[in-house]
């Protein structure tokens, strides 16, 4: 299995293994597309790899299994299309089979992913696990994943292992997409990751022609609407998203990005550390809005990034926001 990225994370993990003192409660937190589920198959197998050497060896039966996704010990919770857990369904059931011992390898893994997209039931979850958590059995890890690691009750997260993902460099990413998809040609793979840049979730989602490329193209087109402070440029990016409500977001959402990547920039930041899906255009907008501004736009977006998840009149919403915008930078 190649793995890019959250070195630090695996290393702890390996060491932790090495010295006997396993993890057996995991928390991992992070953006969306970091690498959090891949981070806690990673963890899986190296759990469970016949050779125990803290890392998964990714030749024996056991590795093999866990990277085809068919290893009889590893379960990885379901929730349902919104991404809630019927906790009757998916989590009281873990609880009951962690006393069962394995049947195939020295340990069981649960995962148990997106746990704050279970807006319903990750505090019901949570209680319910708890004394997994606590307590669990010799051969049993529990695996949690989440965007924030605010989601997690305190009892929870004073008694896991917390690992943060973090993104990688460019360069990482341009080499884990070449070899992932090796039918893409480069110059898709390079597009994709002045998108995306050391967010290889991101990356993909690029390639794979969704809302995120959409939401970029938006994002790109309000960037040079504000800073050519055209009006009609901006309600003509707003429109682009065809009344789609989730590209609408991902465009807005991603224009706040780069608002907040030319407010560094505006204040001396790095100009050549940029985690927008436009560097160019926010380095074109440091230029012409100054650092209070920028913040006020900043804001004004995620407000209407709010509005638009609260399911709102797209139209008036495109319509209101476009002055406001241009309000602020008029
Ligand atoms: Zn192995």
């Amino acid at each position: 299995m190649n793995i890019y990225g959250n070195s630090e994370p695996r290393r702890l993990v390996a060491q932790m293994i090495k010295k006997n003192r396993e993890p057996h409660s995991i928390v991992i937190h992070g953006e969306k597309g970091l690498g959090k589920k891949t981070l806690a198959k990673w963890i899986s197998a190296a759990l469970l790899c016949e050779k125990q050497s803290g890392e998964p060896c990714g030749l024996c039966k056991s590795c093999r299994m866990i990277f085809d996704d068919c290893h009889p010990d590893v379960v990885t919770a379901k929730s349902n299309a919104n991404g809630n857990y019927i906790v009757d369904d998916s989590i009281r059931p873990i609880v009951s089979d962690a006393a069962v011992a394995p049947s195939e390898g020295r340990m069981k893994v649960y995962i148990i992913p997106d746990l704050d997209m279970s807006v319903n039931t990750a505090v019901q979850a949570q209680n319910i696990l708890l004394k997994l958590i606590e307590e669990p059995p010799e051969h049993t890890a529990i695996i949690l994943t989440a965007r924030s690691k605010e989601i997690f009750l305190s009892t929870i997260i004073s008694r896991v292992l917390s690992l943060g993902v973090t993104s990688v460099s460019e360069a990482e990413s341009t080499r884990c997409l070449t070899e992932k998809y090796p039918e893409v040609p480069p110059r898709e793979i390079a597009e994709s990751v002045s998108a995306g840049r050391g967010n290889i979730g991101r990356c993909e989602e690029y390639l794979g022609k969704t809302a995120f490329r959409s939401g970029v193209l938006i994002a790109r087109e309000l960037c040079s609407a504000v800073v050519g402070n055209n009006e009609y440029a901006v309600l003509k990016a707003l429109f682009a998203a065809d009344g789609k409500k989730a590209v609408l977001r991902e465009g807005v959402s991603l224009f706040a990005e780069i608002v907040r990547d030319s407010a560094v920039f505006r204040l001396g930041g790095d100009r050549e550390k940029s985690v927008s899906c436009d560097r160019e255009g926010a380095k074109r907008l440091s230029e012409t809005l100054s650092a209070e501004r920028a913040v006020r736009l900043y804001d004004l977006l995620c407000e209407y990034v709010n509005r638009i998840d609260a399911n709102c009149n797209l139209s008036l919403t495109m319509n209101s926001l476009a002055g406001q915008i241009c309000r602020i930078i008029g």
